[in-house]
């Protein structure tokens, strides 16, 4: 039996921001119990949810030396659908309304989360073989292990697997900034594995030091060996052959599943899918003031609104959009541009699109339901989990050929009977115009087509058990 232990800066259902938290909430689970007792360790911020927060029991507390002064290091614990959570507590770096807030207070607050798990390990009762961090928030852990923690020989042996969710968020700040505050030695913001020219860089040094390092897809594995995807990191990928891989995202079926949707009225699976959704899109329909139409093309963008997700294709085809047999309904946040453009379409046709500009769980699951093609012409996109869910709920994507989407959604135009959406390759207005066109199309002329592609979307299996294997196959790679 291997000890692995999850660090991550989100996991539903205690704090979600993104992504990230739906695969550190779930992809734990997946492993089997007989090979690995998996663990996660999280800040454990106030904004987590007080019934949660109550539940969680206090295992020690001590001072630790950090940035200059003796800071509160709590442990709390809790154990959730039989797995074992960690929280850091310190209420000066994890209080507040949101987990994230200033740039440069969230750079310092995750320097210390880094440091303080591997300063909590020798205090609870769980010695890790592996460490498995995600995402720029856990960058320092292979470095502060490479360093300050090897002197101590608890920490002998213990490997780390880095995995990045989205590149675009390395924790950069000036390399000086970034010394201070670590405590890290300085050599290694002289030579490089921490800094590039002034810039300090918190993925960068998990890059450095961790065993291994992995990305949530094969496609963006390959992308961002490129300048184009590298976001300035392209070489330290190139350079790292045999020891950086490419491991698609699956999803919680248990959470995302029609047949059993606490949110949906009407349960359905894949042989009654045509009543199932009729039912949703009715009910989402009413629910938003949109016109009663059962005929209506559905579209859904359920995300945040940034340039990553591809909001600037979607902008240009709104008047195209409302202006025919569609409908179009976006429940995300993000930046104001987007959000105002939606609202002003949604108040010019709201018997044709309506915008929710807030964060809904539940709503989501309804929309998922409800669409009959979802939305996603990412820019970029690392893995995405939004398309796995669409097409659990047979809600057919419409996707730019890009990182996990190339490689989850199979194209009508390519894969014919065995499509489960439409898939378009150039970055531009005319591309997604082209999927569009194809989706609109299909659903008017040729039904029969639409739904075989429908009934192969809800086919698909997206849950984790085989991104778990593929997981569990590097570890063993380290942990002979
Ligand atoms: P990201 O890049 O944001 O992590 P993903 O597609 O990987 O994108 O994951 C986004 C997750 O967040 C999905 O589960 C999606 O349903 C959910 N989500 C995004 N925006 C909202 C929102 N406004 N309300 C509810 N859920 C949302």
């Amino acid at each position: 039996m291997k000890n692995i232990l999850f660090a991550a800066a989100e996991a539903v259902p205690f704090i979600k921001t993104g992504g990230l938290a739906d695969v550190t909430g779930s992809l734990p689970f997946a492993f089997s119990p007989d090979e690995y007792d998996v663990r996660v360790i999280l800040p454990c911020y106030t904004s987590i949810p007080a019934p949660l927060r109550e539940a969680m029991r206090d295992v020690t507390h001590f001072d630790v030396q950090f940035n200059g002064r003796s800071r509160y290091l709590g442990i709390r614990e809790l154990t959730h659908r039989g797995l074992h959570f960690y929280f850091i507590d310190n209420e000066d770096y994890f209080g507040g309304p949101a987990p994230y807030t200033d740039y440069m207070y969230d750079i310092e607050k995750f320097c210390f989360f880094s440091f303080a798990v591997l300063a909590a390990l020798p205090h609870i009762d769980f010695r890790p073989d592996l460490i498995h961090c995600h995402d720029w928030h856990t960058g320092l852990i292979p470095p502060y292990l490479a360093t300050q923690f090897r002197y101590d020989s608890f920490f002998d042996g213990i490997r780390t697997v880095f995995t990045i969710h989205n590149l675009k968020f390395q924790g950069i700040c000036g390399r000086d900034e970034l010394r201070a505050i670590s405590g890290l030695p300085a050599d290694l913001f002289a030579q490089g594995p921490l800094c590039s020219g002034s810039c300090g860089n918190m993925m960068q040094g998990a890059l450095y030091y961790a065993d291994l390092v992995t990305t949530v897809s094969r496609t963006y594995a390959q992308e961002i060996c490129t300048p184009e995807y590298g976001e300035g990191l392209d070489r330290f990928f190139a350079q790292r052959t045999g020891r950086f891989f490419g491991i698609v995202n699956g999803i919680d079926n248990r959470v995302f599943d029609p047949a059993s949707d606490p949110a949906l009225k009407r349960h359905y699976d894949v042989s009654h899918v045509k009543a199932g959704k009729a039912a949703a899109k009715a009910a989402l329909q009413k629910e938003l003031g949109l016109e009663p139409d059962p005929e209506a093309l559905l579209l859904a963008i359920v995300s945040r609104l940034t340039d990553q997700k591809g909001m600037d294709l979607v902008l240009p085809l709104l008047e195209k959009i409302t202006g025919g047999p569609c409908q179009l309904v976006v429940l995300g946040t993000g930046e104001k541009r987007y959000e105002e453009s939606f609202r002003r379409m949604a108040d010019a046709r709201p018997e044709k699109m309506a915008v929710k500009t807030l964060y809904d769980e539940a709503l989501s699951h309804r929309i998922y339901a409800a669409a009959d093609a979802f939305l996603m012409p990412s820019l970029f996109e690392p893995c995405g989990l939004s398309q796995l869910i669409a097409l659990r709920y047979g809600t057919l994507p419409i996707v730019r050929a890009t990182g996990g989407l190339k490689d989850t959604v199979r194209s009508l135009d390519k894969e014919g009977q065995n499509a489960t959406g439409f898939v378009f390759e150039n970055y531009d207005v005319g591309g997604l115009n082209w999927a569009l066109d194809l989706a609109i199309k299909t659903f008017f002329a040729d039904r029969k087509t639409w739904e075989k592609m429908r009934r192969n979307a809800m086919r698909e299996d997206f849950s984790w058990n085989r991104s778990a294997e593929e997981y569990s196959r590097l570890y063993r790679q380290l942990l002979p």
